[in-house]
Formats: structure tokens, sequence, C-alpha cells
């Protein structure tokens, strides 16, 4: 183990936490499915201090933990219960370090939250157009070390396709500097895009070269109600064949997980007369001014209400209304948090397996335990549901918790019916490494257990994730 006054020495001590109710936090996950311990909490400033801690780190042997906004789904940041891994946290690396609206770029370090990202951008009449609930807290290092994708994953993609440069901090402690700003560079493998998704396992991402877009200037959104998923997947064929680019979200939530919102989320409220078994945000952007959105919102709505695709609709009228109507789906997970214990699958599969997809799980799940209740929400419009199972009311959490992987594993046997994936967006973490011989056995795993070792030989970085 490193000794923490080396540590000390690197970092300073602003740079360092070791008492227990100051590291607390950093050891637990945001579902609060595991508690680790850790030594320290090493708070490095700049890359260069991050690359002196790892060099010490890979010395001693001693396992890293990277972490950034610790609001991991799968339990990615947190370290073990023994006491054995140190936690980097990147929060102290958080300089923008340019904004280029002719190269529609923006170069930041890995501690700057993505909600502080998509404000510069617009700052600079640009955006950065990634979004997820959980932006006011991830920042961007976790971001692509996990590869987010969010609500906008349907018109511009995952983080993946954002980063057009990185600087890592390798296991042995080089820094490697790949900042590069461009759109085009064939010259050798694409190291950039080892790094993302690789969850902490590889190195430590310290800084990115993200790809900016023009900023929207007409927005409109509505708040539809829909019988099923089938008629919400209707009415996305109907936006996609009417004006597929004009699409910037397209999110399915259930009646149930929308109740849990009104009732757990101060201020909630339902924009429709009455509730139903699902509703759909719609939402359309043009960096165009006047680009029709709004018509075309409306002439698309008003067909699919006549073919009875959907039952009620709310069009916002005001950037206030607009807020309110994200704030419906962007709640769901922080009030399935305060209903009770959840077991959550983040899965995907074909779009137009969707509907399917949630009926044949629904069916495993209620046959396992009756009285669970079943919450599917999420990015319809690309195929990922958040096919979330609450307790049975009055059930024990403990015990429904006990039950995770014959339920995951239920839903995950549907998922694999329809040519889908066991993690869609959030990763495979500590939750999940057990499915990955299952689901990428043979040459793929083998090819990542190689891939590991050969950048990361002495197994420091974030041992016990993502790989089995
Ligand atoms: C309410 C809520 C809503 C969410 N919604 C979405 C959503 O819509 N879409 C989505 O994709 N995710 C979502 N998530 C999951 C989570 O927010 C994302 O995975 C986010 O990208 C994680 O960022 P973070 O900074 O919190 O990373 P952390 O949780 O701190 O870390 C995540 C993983 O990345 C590693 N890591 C962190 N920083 C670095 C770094 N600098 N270099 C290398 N490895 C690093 C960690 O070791 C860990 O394995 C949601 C989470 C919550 C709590």
């Amino acid at each position: 183990m490193t000794h923490l006054s080396a540590l000390r020495a690197i970092v300073g001590d602003h740079g360092i936490l070791t008492d227990p109710s100051d590291t607390a936090p950093y050891s637990q996950d945001w579902r609060r499915l595991y508690q680790g311990r850790t030594p320290a909490v090493i708070r490095p400033a700049t890359t260069r201090e991050v690359a002196d801690v790892v060099r010490l780190c890979a010395e001693t042997r001693t396992p890293i933990v990277p972490q950034g906004g610790n609001t991991s789904m799968v339990g990615g940041a947190v370290p073990a219960e023994d006491g054995s891994q140190l936690i980097l946290s990147t929060s102290r690396l958080n300089r923008v370090r340019a904004v280029d609206p002719v190269d529609m770029t923006m170069t930041l370090e890995a501690g700057v939250t993505l909600k502080a990202a998509q404000d510069t951008a617009i700052g600079a009449n640009c955006m950065l157009p990634l979004s997820i609930s959980s932006e006011g807290s991830a920042q961007i290092g976790g971001v692509l070390a996990v590869n987010a994708g969010g609500n906008n994953t349907v018109r511009y993609g995952n983080a993946r396709d954002l980063v057009l440069g990185l600087e890592v901090v390798l296991a042995d402690g080089t820094v490697w500097n790949g900042l590069r700003r461009l759109r085009k560079d064939n010259t050798g493998y694409c190291l950039r895009q080892l790094f993302v998704g690789s969850e902490g396992t590889l190195g430590i991402i310290t800084a990115a070269v993200l790809k900016l877009v023009p900023r929207s200037r007409e927005i409109a959104i509505a708040f539809c109600a829909v019988r099923s998923p089938e008629d919400a997947l209707e009415l996305f064929t109907r936006y996609q064949a009417h004006d597929a680019a004009a699409i910037s979200a397209f999110e399915l939530m259930s009646g149930l997980g929308t109740e849990f919102v009104l009732k757990h989320i101060e201020g909630a409220v339902l924009p429709l007369a009455s509730a139903a078994p699902f509703y759909v945000l719609v939402e359309l952007a043009t960096p165009r001014p006047g680009g029709g959105m709004r018509s075309t919102l409306e002439s698309v709505l008003e067909d699919a209400l006549e073919a009875s695709v959907v039952q009620d609709a709310v069009i916002a009228e005001s950037e206030a209304q607009r807020a309110a109507i994200w704030r419906l789906r962007e709640e769901h997970s922080e009030a399935q948090k305060r209903e009770g214990a959840s077991v959550k699958n983040d899965v995907s599969v074909p779009v137009s397996k969707v509907p399917a997809f949630i009926r044949g799980a629904t069916a495993a799940c209620e046959k396992l335990i009756p009285g669970i209740r079943i919450v599917p929400f999420g990015h319809i419009g690309d195929g990922n549901i958040h096919f979330n199972l609450e307790q049975p009311e009055g059930s024990d959490p403990a015990w429904f918790l006990a039950q995770d992987h014959v339920l995951m594993d239920a839903v995950n046997d549907v998922v694999r019916a329809y040519d889908g994936s066991f993690s869609a967006e959030h990763g495979i973490g500590r939750l999940k490494p057990y499915m990955m011989p299952d689901w990428r056995g043979g040459a793929e795993l083998a090819l990542m257990q190689r891939i590991k070792a050969a950048l990361d030989p002495t197994g420091i970085m974030n041992p016990g994730k993502m790989l089995p």
C-alpha cells in the first residue's frame, strides 16, 4: 500500500481526504447497493499530479478506483469493502481549457460536470448534445469512461460519438496526450475509443476534446398519453416518416413510474386531465430559426390523435412548461428510489422490438414475483429501456434485492430473444461482470482481457469492475 504521506506530498493537504466521515460519501454508490471502504480519497488538481499519484501506486501495487460524480448505476466508482483501494477523484480537475466556435470543439478537464460543460457550450453559441438526468453531478471523465447515452442519443449518438481527442494517464503513470481536435485523423489504432467505455479499468481520463453542434434555436415539445408501448412506437415511426432529422428526444414513461414521480417529487404535476398507462415525451429541435418545429409537432400529433394512436397530449407553451415536462421524465430514478427497493435493468433491443420486449419481460417478472411493480421507461427512440422493477408493496426491501440475479436473468433472457444487450448505457461496473462470460465470452472477452493485461499489467486500475 502506498504511504499516505507520499501521496500528500504530491497533492497537498487540500488534495487528500482520510477522515472516515469525509471519505464515506465517496465510498457508497448512488443506489446504495455497495458500501466500500478506502484509506483515502486523492483529489489531484492537475494532470501532472494524477500521473505522479498513479506512478507511485503502480510502484507499490496499490489499486485505484477512478471517480467522477459517483452517479454510476452499476457501482462502478466505489471501492471494495476490504479498505485496500484508493479513490482518485477528478473533481478538482475542473477547468475548461478551450472552446472554439469555429472548430466547434471544446477542450475540458475530466472533472467538469456535464451541466457546466453544456452551459459553457451555450455561452459560445454552440451546444454539447449530451444530456442525462444526472448531468448536474456526472463529470466528463465519468461520462466518457462509461460511454454515457441519454436523451439525445436518438439524434447525436452516445458520448463516444462526440469525442475527438483524449488525455489519459496510463496505469504506469505515463501521460498520453491525444488532445487532437481533428475531424479526420487516420493514423493507426483509434486509441481514444479504447478508453471510452473502459470504466476506469485501463487508465484515467484527465481531459477531452468534445465535438459541439449548432445550438438549437427552435424547440417544440409534447407530452402525450398513449395506451401501450406499441402506440408509442407507432407515434415514433410517424415522426420519423415525417421529419426524422427533427427528433431530438423521444422518451417513454409508464403510468406507474409517472405516478411515483407525482407522489415523491415536490412540484411535479401531470399536465393532462387524466392518467394513462404510458406517456411519451417527444422533442423536436432545429438550429434554423423559424424551422417549423411547432407545426411539425402539431401536424403529426393531430393525425395520431385522430387515429387514436395518442389519447391526449399537451404542447409546452413556455420554457417553464418545457422544463416541467422534462422533469417528469428526469425524476423517474429519484422517485423510484424514494418508493422503495428496485432492481434495475438498463437494456437495449432493436427499436422495433421494444414493445414485444416490454410485454415479454413483464410477463416473466410477474410470474417470478406476483405483485412486483414494473416500471419501464427511457429512451425508446434508440431502443434503450430502463426496465426497472419495484418491490411489491409492503414486502421486505432486503428480500426483494436478494432476488436481483434471478430477476435480471429473466429479463435478459427476453433481451437475448430480441438480439439486444444486457447493458445499454450504464456499463458493467461491479453489478454485472458475472454476466460477461455468458454474453461476451469466447474471443470477445479474451480480447478484452488481453487489452487489460497489456495496458494495466499490475492490475491496479479499478479492479473487480467490468471484467469477471
Ligand atoms: C439519476 C440518474 C440518471 C442517470 N441517467 C443516465 C442516462 O440517461 N444515461 C446514461 O448513460 N447514464 C445515466 N446515469 C448513469 C450515470 O450518471 C452515468 O453513467 C455517468 O456518465 C457517470 O458519470 P460520473 O462522473 O458520475 O461517473 P462515476 O460514477 O464517478 O464513474 C463511473 C465509472 O467511470 C469510471 N471513471 C470515472 N471517472 C473516470 C476518469 N476520469 N477516467 C477513467 N475512469 C473514470 C469509474 O471508475 C466508474 O467505473 C444516470 C445516473 C443517475 C444517478
